[in-house]
């Protein structure tokens, strides 16, 4: 068979067999011997595309092989949502509402306590790039029974996602990087720039990969991150400048299995992964017989077949392996779609292969370009390997996990959310209650002269409306910060 493809050889980049090599040369061709480059699978998986069984709707599970044996019947009748007309595809029995789900098709944030047993999994950024209307950069969020909250990467735009998600703003931390492409850490700043404004007086704590040298390292990027941010830190008054602080718990990126954090009936783990610079890293957490993985980018390794075997929930990332589309849409050169794709990322079918060696209870996919159209394509790739519970990671998909059922809806919220207040006990456990004072940073950093060009507030106030200024002029030297203040003793009551 022969056809006229607009592509690239591609697929002999990085093989077992050599290393990458130093030349590369990416040969355009107007013709290519299709037969040639397809893989062993292709023909199966174009059959599966025939034969409809792989290009079912967004999320599809199988308990069962399509063999049509009197124990495979049986084995079916367990199930009670049976199998779909000839593709032998079902979701598993275990695929119900756990226990602390009030709503079976959307979760309201703020109107389920989670489980003491439970774990829920929120995708607050699924995109690497560009940014979208529909997906912001990678982040997910992890939250125990036992009150704990873990964010796995925290991409540009993930932060209003999180604020949608009603999460109070000094419990964003303990943040677990991947590696330090800005997808992965864009919105690690205006977090750190802003959250002692809403209460988060204490440090905020980042754990990530070491580099091959110092300055490619987590603790090396945080120390540039507060040199960057000079110029909001530098106003902190009193006990807020704790919340200035970084504690960083950078590990050693070679320690495959490594622990990097052990509190609570805790434990993460971690492993090297190949993508473009060693000290991109793996996490599992594992938590009261729950698990999770998230993959962070990378090329399918053997190292995350192991340390992820038989996790209940697998996230890993996908590059759905078309350049030539890229190409059309995007504009983005071929050689550069190969190139990222064969040494930076994992493709689909590769997240099929990985999934079907690790046999997680789900399957999940993010960091991913999330375009309608693909589904089909992504999900026939997948499925050439893979035939358990899959679902996409996308932007407000919630996943709640029990030692017994696995649940995935979307989260629904209004576009103009605010911040959550956070509890009092938290609030009383975290903010020191004592009053204190400092020097008062505006008048050591900003130049009298220009003060004296504001224009008077009573030339624009209403008379009832005037009140004494929080200003400079009659703070003085000193500022007195009270952070009981931070606690309200009550609703404002009208005045008469
Ligand atoms: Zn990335
Ligand atoms: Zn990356």
């Amino acid at each position: 068979m022969r056809g006229v493809l607009p592509t690239i050889e591609i697929g002999y980049w990085g093989n077992k067999e050599g290393p990458v090599q130093d030349d590369i040369s990416v040969r355009f061709r107007d013709s290519v011997e299709v037969e040639a480059l397809m893989s062993p699978f292709q023909t199966n998986r174009r059959n599966l595309i025939l034969g409809g069984a792989a290009s079912m709707a967004s999320f599809a599970g199988a308990s069962t092989a399509s063999a049509q044996t009197p124990e495979a019947a049986d084995c079916e009748a367990t199930n009670y949502y049976g199998a779909p007309p000839g593709s032998g595809l079902s979701m598993p029995p275990y695929y119900q509402p756990t226990p602390s789900i009030k709503n079976n098709n959307n979760y309201f944030p703020q109107s389920e306590p989670l489980g003491p047993d439970e774990m829920r999994i929120i995708f607050m950024g699924s995109n690497p790039w560009p940014p979208r209307m529909s997906q912001a950069s990678t982040s997910i969020m992890v939250e125990l029974g036992n009150g704990k909250r873990f964010f796995f990467d925290f991409g540009p735009g993930c932060l209003r996602n999180i604020v949608a998600n009603q999460v109070p703003i000094p419990e964003i931390n303990d943040i677990f990087i991947t590696h330090l492409h800005i997808d992965h850490y864009g919105d690690l700043p205006y977090l750190w720039q802003f959250a002692p404004f809403n209460g988060r007086w204490v440090p905020l704590r980042v754990t990530g990969p070491s580099g091959s040298r110092p300055e490619m390292g987590t603790a090396a990027m945080c120390d540039h991150m507060v040199q960057m941010g000079l110029w909001t830190s530098t106003w902190a008054l009193g006990g807020m400048a704790d919340g200035y602080e970084i504690e960083v718990n950078e590990f050693d990126y070679t320690d495959d299995g490594g622990v990097c954090y052990d509190q609570d009936g805790v434990r993460i783990i971690h492993w090297r992964r190949s993508h473009a610079l060693d000290g991109a890293s793996a996490y599992r957490l594992d938590w009261n017989g729950l698990s999770f993985v998230w993959t962070g980018d990378g090329k399918p390794d053997e190292l995350t077949a192991e340390y992820a075997k038989g996790v209940d929930v697998f996230v890993s990332e996908m590059a759905v392996d078309l350049v030539s589309l890229w190409a059309i849409k995007q504009g983005v050169s071929q050689t550069m779609g190969a190139l990222t794709i064969d040494n930076f990322h994992t493709p689909h079918y590769a997240v099929g292969y990985l999934a079907n060696v690790v046999q997680p209870r789900i399957a999940m996919v993010t960091h991913v370009s999330f375009d309608r159209e693909l589904i089909g394509e992504m999900l026939s790739g997948i499925r050439m390997h893979y035939k358990g519970l899959f679902a996409f990671g996308i932007d407000h998909t919630v996943v709640n996990v029990t030692k017994d059922r696995v649940w995935v809806r979307e989260a629904a919220f209004p576009e103009t959310t605010n911040v959550v207040r956070p509890s009092a006990e938290w609030m009383q456990a975290n903010i020191p209650m004592e009053v204190t004072t400092s020097p008062n940073p505006v008048l050591a950093n900003q130049q009298q002269s220009v003060r004296d060009l504001e224009i008077d507030p009573a030339l624009f106030t209403p008379k009832d409306q005037m009140r004494r200024w929080a200003r400079v002029a009659e703070m003085g030297e000193e500022i007195t910060v009270d952070p009981a203040n931070l606690i309200p003793t009550g609703t404002p009551q009208a005045s008469s």
